[in-house]
């Protein structure tokens, strides 16, 4: 097992930043449910808020790879390719494996979208969100930021809590709130049961489509378009309710496109679709992330070429495995096949107890019930 652990959790989120996903789908799966959110605080004496702050997270999830990865090699992996024997693995240092089997779970760093009008400007006047931990960096300067999901939002509000300057421009004619179904009015106003039979745990889509959402087996079984339309409703770009406050002084565009954009001197000059010009010190691109596998630097061109993929996304079968034998995609990347629970914390359940049960021909839960017995 390779990688950094919460590695982009703690480089590319930024300080302050709460989770916007609710306490149960924060929990990060374990096959004997005793690496719960209640058990780290239990074992580190560490309070949990909730909302999760994400320095906590980030020690959750250190302390959940201490328990099951502890011997976790952190080197990074220069390059991934086919051989006779399964997959060739060179390391960043030169050494190499072999491997039958190999589990991609490399995030989505790579996927980070800027939007083509904002090529060509420097860093110092562009970036995407992903690019900062440390948003302080920018007080007292004039920003813009583009976008109406959740890190375009929090991070404005990050912004203008630390002394920035900060407008909200989005093309989106409204910003969609999201009431989180633990929020004590909701939960209050349909009652604990109502509110368990319309949300699953896992918090991913409205009332009702979050029940499909938490079984990639059932989604899977419906209509390409009928997913895609319940994808679309399950993760449209949208900010956590508790952002509202925080936003109330930060001026806001809808329904807005960026016409053009031009450096001038050591600032940017952004032109919009109304005429309105605004010259500001940084844009902030919150605008999300798109998977498309070949920008997985580790995986050589002639193994991307094998993955059969669409917009981007491999086509994967049971056991998240890819048109390649042995080839295993989860995190993000998996949406495509089976839905956006892929996307979050929430979906380790799912991807591992079916990676598990593919590869072992057993239930990965009965394999510890049969372990402790
Ligand atoms: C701003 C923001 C807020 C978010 N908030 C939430 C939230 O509240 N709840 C939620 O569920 N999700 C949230 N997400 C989504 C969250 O990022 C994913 O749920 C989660 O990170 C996916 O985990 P992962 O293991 O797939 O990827 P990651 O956590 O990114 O892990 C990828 C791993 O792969 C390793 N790796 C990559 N390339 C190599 C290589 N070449 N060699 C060796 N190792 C490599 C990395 O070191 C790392 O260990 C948020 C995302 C963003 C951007």
């Amino acid at each position: 097992m390779f990688g950094e652990p919460m590695g982009f959790w703690a480089r590319y989120m930024p300080v302050g930043m709460l989770l916007r996903s609710n306490w149960t789908a924060t929990r990060i799966a374990d096959p004997s449910h005793s690496l719960t959110l209640e058990a780290y605080q239990a074992a580190s004496g560490n309070h949990l808020a909730a909302p999760v702050p994400l320095d906590r997270f980030i020690q959750y999830g250190l302390w959940y790879q201490r328990q099951v990865a502890p011997d976790l090699d952190q080197r990074k992996i220069a390059c991934l390719e086919s051989d006779p024997v399964g997959f060739r693995i060179t390391l960043t240092d030169g050494s190499v494996m072999l491997s039958r089997r190999v589990v991609v779970a490399a995030g989505i760093g790579p996927f980070a979208w800027r939007p083509p009008e904002f090529e060509g400007l420097a860093p110092s006047l562009a970036s995407h969100s992903s690019e900062h931990h440390d948003l302080s960096r920018f007080a007292g300067r004039r920003l813009v930021v583009i976008g109406a999901g959740q890190s375009a939002l929090e991070s404005a509000a990050l912004l203008h809590e630390g002394g920035a300057e900060v407008e909200i421009i989005a093309r989106s004619r409204r910003i969609q709130w999201l009431q989180g179904w633990t929020s004590k009015r909701l939960h209050h106003r349909l009652g604990s049961l109502t509110s368990r039979l319309l949300y699953a745990p896992t918090d991913v889509g409205p009332a009702g489509i979050s029940q499909i959402m938490a079984r990639p087996d059932l989604l899977r079984q419906l209509p390409r378009r009928l997913q895609g339309w319940l994808w679309k409703r399950s993760v449209r770009p949208a900010g956590a309710r508790w952002l509202v406050s925080r936003l109330r002084h930060v001026p806001i565009r809808l329904g807005r496109s960026v016409r053009s954009v031009a450096s001038v001197g050591e600032q940017v000059k952004i032109r919009l679709d109304d005429g309105s010009e605004r010259t500001v010190d940084h844009v902030l691109l919150g605008t999300g992330y798109r998977v498309n596998v070949s920008k997985y630097e580790f995986l050589a061109p002639g193994l991307v070429r094998l993955i059969r993929c669409t917009n981007g996304y491999p086509c994967l079968h049971d056991g998240l495995e890819t048109s390649v034998p042995g080839l295993h995609i989860l995190g993000a990347p998996a949406a495509w096949s089976f839905g956006p629970l892929m996307q979050f914390v929430s979906g380790t359940q799912y991807a591992s107890q079916s990676l598990t049960r593919y590869i072992t021909g057993h239930d990965a839960n009965s394999m510890h019930r049969e372990g402790s017995s």
